[in-house]
């Protein structure tokens, strides 16, 4: 079994998790759920950033210390991520001890590799608390952060260790280039390969005493930059130092927002290379969530809750949503009027309706046994193009046509049902047309319920045990897609899978 490890971004300790965070975590989810379903053996890693200096201001604010505050912001992300049936194998937080050891040890490995690397000087600069970064004029537009508009630039100098980056630059630009090293969706790659020909400057990666964070190592006025800390957790959760950390390590894909690429695809690379350990083969930046068009803020009215937003249809619909309509590749729009559109047309009256309206004629036309016809019908045709169609763009992480070819056979079973009437066959008596129906229909079913896992994991497992079939078996589904081995399966009519809004 091809090991395959994937890892979200870490997400700030302040502030509740939005839409923009779900849509990330529910991507990356649904990647995971893919490829268990192909048989990798996956790995999937989530967590918190809770260094920020930001965390400092939050915790007094709420009178708890940083500690108790990082604690309680941990436990209301995960349990947003659980809610919307997040399939993580490990949750990794950077105030973990396991943590702090990884951050030492690389930090060491690195003096030791590359000795020059690491120096001291004076940095100036204007620095975001945002981002926790200090930032370039390409990144500065009306005197304000590109991606805090609202936070003023503070101006900062200070004595810092340094990393020397610039040494990186054309390592990367030919990894990157030779596709050794992987940077998606390609308008991405674009960006990060003009930055790197732009060229690049040392960046600090400590701050001067600060007492939130990971003292810097052998410097006991100096605290580890909160950026050069987090991205270190993909190595701290494979157990780094220690002999078999690389049975998970390199990481096979980092998802990550198209805001933190630079860090991911320059920084990220540059400190493992600078350490000797291997490159991750990917990272896949996704795009924003957008209200009509523009980013979403709590100050315009336009930031939606992500509680209210799974309570409206529930987690399973509003993963697909997210997936479907938001995209995981450009920046997507999100409103309620579309939402609504999209649950009621491809989930109540599509994939809900096929599956009650199948599994009822089954029901009272063959008390619930699927017949033994294995013909080969149009409808199977159209399952199997569907299936080839799936998996080439689940491949590519390209979510959104992963969906659209699952629900184009939810469509074309809907047509057929339609056009043949099985009622009729059954009211004159055709009861051999009417098996194969019966049989092709239980056959796009199960196709439908595997195809449709890892976006509507809840109520794909509903369909799947509707089926007659056990419950666990739904995870190695994969091979039956050629010829669904549904003969003789005692089906049972579910409950509704997606209930019409005015029935909720
Ligand atoms: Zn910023």
């Amino acid at each position: 079994m091809p090991k395959f490890y994937l890892t979200t971004a870490i997400d700030y300790s302040n502030g509740d998790p939005h839409l923009g965070h779900a849509l990330e975590k529910v991507g990356a989810d649904c990647i995971a759920r893919y490829r268990r379903l192909r048989g990798d053996d996956v790995h999937f890693l989530m967590g918190m950033d809770e260094h920020s200096q930001a965390v400092i201001q939050a915790a007094e604010e709420n009178g708890l210390s940083p500690q108790a505050w990082v604690d309680r912001m941990a436990a209301t992300f995960e349990s947003y991520w659980r809610r919307l049936e997040c399939s993580h194998d490990d949750w990794i937080r950077t105030t973990e001890p396991r943590h702090h050891r990884t951050v030492k040890a690389l930090l060491e490995q690195i003096a030791r590799q590359s000795p020059d690397d690491l120096f001291v000087g004076e940095y100036e600069g204007l620095y975001c608390f945002g981002c926790e970064e200090f930032k370039q004029p390409s990144q500065i537009a009306g005197g304000h952060c590109i991606e805090h508009p609202t936070l003023e630039l503070v101006p900062t100098r200070e004595r810092n260790h340094f990393f020397r980056l610039t040494r990186y630059r054309d390592r990367l630009l030919a990894l990157i280039r030779s596709g050794e090293f992987r940077v998606e969706p390609a308008i991405r790659r674009n960006e990060i390969v003009r930055l790197l020909e732009d060229g690049l400057q040392d960046i600090s990666v400590s701050r001067n005493r600060q007492s939130w964070g990971i003292p810097f190592p052998g410097d006991g006025e100096q605290t580890v930059y909160v950026w050069f800390d987090a991205l270190i957790n993909y190595l701290s959760a494979t157990g780094y130092p220690d002999g078999g950390y690389d049975r998970l390590w390199p990481a096979d894909l980092h998802v990550v927002g198209k805001g933190i690429t630079r860090f991911h695809c320059v920084i990220w690379p540059a400190m493992l290379l600078s350490a000797g350990v291997a490159l991750p083969r990917e990272v896949w930046a996704h795009g924003y969530v957008q209200w009509e068009g523009a980013k979403m803020s709590k100050s315009a009215g336009t930031a939606v809750s992500l509680g209210e937003a799974i309570d409206r249809h529930g987690p399973d619909a509003l993963r697909y949503f997210l997936l479907r309509e938001v995209g995981f590749e450009a920046d997507g729009n999100f409103t309620w009027e579309r939402f609504d559109e999209r649950y009621t047309s491809d989930l109540a009256d599509g994939l809900g309706n096929l599956a009650s309206r199948s599994l009822a004629m089954l029901a009272k036309y063959r008390e619930g046994v699927v017949p033994d016809v294995p013909a080969d019908t149009p409808l199977d045709q159209a399952g199997r193009k569907a299936v080839a169609a799936y998996a080439a763009a689940m491949d590519a992480l390209d979510l959104r046509g992963g969906a659209e070819a699952a629900w184009t056979l939810v469509g074309t079973a809907n047509l057929y049902i339609q056009q043949i009437a099985p009622w009729a066959l059954a009211k004159a008596g055709k009861e051999a047309e009417l098996d194969a129906v019966l049989a092709a229909l239980a056959r796009a079913l199960y196709r439908l319920a595997v195809m449709a896992a890892p976006f509507t994991p809840g109520k794909a497992q509903l369909l799947w045990q509707s089926l007659g079939l056990r419950a666990e078996a739904l995870g190695g589904g994969w091979p039956g897609l050629e010829q669904p081995p549904v003969t003789g399966l005692s089906t049972t009519k579910p409950e509704v899978l997606f209930p019409k809004p005015h029935t909720v």
